[in-house]
């Protein structure tokens, strides 16, 4: 069953798909940036979900701001990125939740 789910970014809605990826095309993630898609994986593990999800979104970002970053440095940014949520999320959270209150 595919599961789906919208982001905001850039002033563009993105639907993000999570699909048979890896059974039906050997991939973990695929970024239609032109029409505002990413799709990733659901038959992997939860943090390899959300590491191609920031991997997906990093080639998004890439397309619409023509940075044209490659394949390696957006892998770079997908994996370090990963890091720092999956080991500090809750207090980035806080740290959001704390600064919009205070506006
Ligand atoms: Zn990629």
């Amino acid at each position: 069953m595919q599961k789906q789910f919208n982001i905001n970014l850039l002033g563009h809605s993105i639907t993000i798909e999570q699909t048979n990826l890896v059974h039906e095309f050997d991939k973990v993630g695929r970024a239609s940036s032109h029409v505002n898609k990413l799709m990733i994986a659901q038959d992997v593990p939860d943090s390899c979900k959300n590491e191609t999800l920031l991997h997906e979104v990093i080639h998004f970002i890439s397309y619409k701001l023509g940075l044209e970053l490659n394949e390696s440095q957006i892998s770079a940014l997908g994996c370090g990125l990963h890091e720092l949520l999956e080991n500090n999320i809750a207090t980035i959270q806080d740290l959001y939740t704390t600064t919009n209150e205070s506006q």
